[in-house]
């Protein structure tokens, strides 16, 4: 049996990415072993949280999110992530899981010198090792202490204590060190639970090394933001599109009260090449639903309308009745909304409506506090009092209680007045109070947005 070749292909739990050519000298025959990696060829990755407080939701645990976006970012991917108690045979168990599972295995939580912060003992027992002195910690330690005038306690001191043979990972902004371990492929690192000194450290060293270490894929997210139609309806708009995607370009679909983001997320190896086929896409996006489109990733309703007033130095107020003012707490969120925002009547009783915005007694009894006569007034009074261009307001029935068969919970009223005369809208949203307020908040945010933009008065821009 001269030059005969076995191909054996194996799935181990500890595998290498190895071709294996086992030579057998006399008879010229070659056994070849393919160890395949599973873990190693998708690049799996995974997150554990350790600490009691997050297990009974005092803590809510937003270290691994914000972990996982950016591994993502950087072409890794997060297959699961684990929240344990500071338990010493838990984390062990969790460790040799995960470490079976994954090439990167990141960990928060448990650094502390204290008796409930028992990870680093139990690192050192999953790797075999034990504790040393890293010198250049005790330093850093002992000038931090100093600087503060607060004298170094011996537990302060066990800060600096790290497993022999971790890299240890500086801390920027803190005392308890990152470690490095790679073990049968796999690297552990672990970090303090503390969220700004992982995210230091995780900025500072982890995704860079990791960056650098694993440089073949790239991701790229670009996410629009639409407003004015649920996720089914939207979905349907763009359906066709949708479907046209290629496989390495993948859409999701991020709904909130009033707003539907979309992410597009395009995986590949040539940068150009992924961010000329996504710009593509979204010039496509773009004009299926224009109208749709308020702007793109992290912009908001409120700060594409400050800049909108800003460009045509117009001013906006305000005349809120069941949103309560959430429409000002948006537009005021927005820094340097001082130069078009003048302010807000929450005129909540019938009595303010009149008092305040000018609405005559016999609109209100006519057509009801939450009609279209109504918030039209309430804008242009809100207009005049204010001496604005434009003007926003809403009268509505929040719930749960105030509905009407005529008008139901959910029923609202937005109107606009503006340099080119008033509109108004009817929207009728659920029977949750605190969802009407925030769906009505965006739909009248929605509303004056378009109406600024698609403005085609002489009297703009004065
Ligand atoms: P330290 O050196 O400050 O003791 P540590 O590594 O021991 O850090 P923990 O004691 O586990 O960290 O957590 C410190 C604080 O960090 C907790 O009180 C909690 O507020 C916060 N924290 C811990 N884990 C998380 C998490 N997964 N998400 C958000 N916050 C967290
Ligand atoms: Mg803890």
């Amino acid at each position: 049996m001269d030059n005969v070749l076995k191909i054996h292909t194996q799935h181990l739990s500890q595998p290498i990415f190895d071709l294996v050519v086992a030579f057998n000298g006399a008879g010229c025959q070659y056994e070849v072993f393919i160890f395949v990696s599973l873990k190693r060829v998708f690049m799996k990755a995974e997150i554990i949280t350790i600490g009691d407080e997050l297990l009974i939701g005092q803590v809510i645990d937003t270290n691994s999110a914000w972990m996982a976006s950016q591994l993502s970012l950087i072409g890794i991917d997060v297959k699961q992530i684990t929240t344990i108690a500071d338990t010493r045979l838990q984390i062990l168990h969790t460790l040799s899981e995960a470490g079976n599972r994954a090439r990167i295995v990141l960990i928060s939580g448990g650094l502390g010198p204290t008796s409930d912060d028992i990870t680093k003992q139990t690192l050192c027992e999953y790797f075999d090792t034990h504790l040393i002195v890293d010198e250049a910690a005790l330093e850093d330690i002992t000038a931090f202490f100093k600087r503060r005038g607060i004298p170094l306690t011996e537990l302060n001191r066990k800060q600096s204590e790290i497993p022999a043979g971790c890299i240890p990972i500086p801390n920027p902004v803190g005392t308890a060190r990152g470690m490095w371990f790679e073990k049968d492929n796999t690297i552990y690192i672990s970090m303090p639970g503390v969220p700004f000194e992982m995210k230091s450290i995780m900025n500072e060293y982890v995704l860079p090394t990791l960056r650098k270490r694993f440089p073949n894929t790239i991701v790229i997210h670009r996410t629009i933001m639409t407003s004015g139609l649920g996720e089914s309806f939207l979905a349907d708009r763009i359906e066709k599109w949708e479907k046209s995607l290629p496989g390495h370009i993948k859409l999701a679909y991020l709904p909130q009260p009033g707003i539907v983001r979309l992410r597009l997320t395009a995986r590949g190896c040539h940068e150009d090449k992924l961010q000329k086929e996504i710009d593509t896409l979204i010039e496509s996006l773009y004009g299926l639903i224009p109208e749709l489109i308020f702007g793109e990733d992290s912009e908001t309703l409120e700060g594409v309308i400050g800049e909108l007033l800003l460009s045509k130095r117009q001013t906006l107020a305000t005349a809120e009745s069941c949103t309560g003012g959430s429409i000002s707490q948006k537009i005021t969120s927005i820094a340097g909304s001082s130069a078009y925002y003048k302010g807000s009547v929450v005129a909540y009783a019938n009595e303010i409506k009149q008092k305040v915005l000018h609405i005559d007694r016999e609109t209100i009894i006519q057509y009801g506090a939450v009609s279209k006569e109504v918030v039209e007034k309430m804008a242009h009074g809100a207009c005049s009092v204010f001496d604005t261009d434009w003007a926003v307001s809403v009268s509505g029935i929040a719930g749960p209680d105030g509905g009407t068969e005529e008008k139901p919970v959910g029923t609202v009223w937005i109107g606009v007045a503006g340099p080119d005369g008033i509109t108004a809208q009817k929207f009728l949203f659920g029977d949750n109070r605190e969802r009407n307020i925030t769906r009505a908040t965006v739909a009248a945010l929605q509303m004056l947005r378009d109406r600024i933009l698609n403005n085609k008065s002489q009297i703009a821009g004065h």
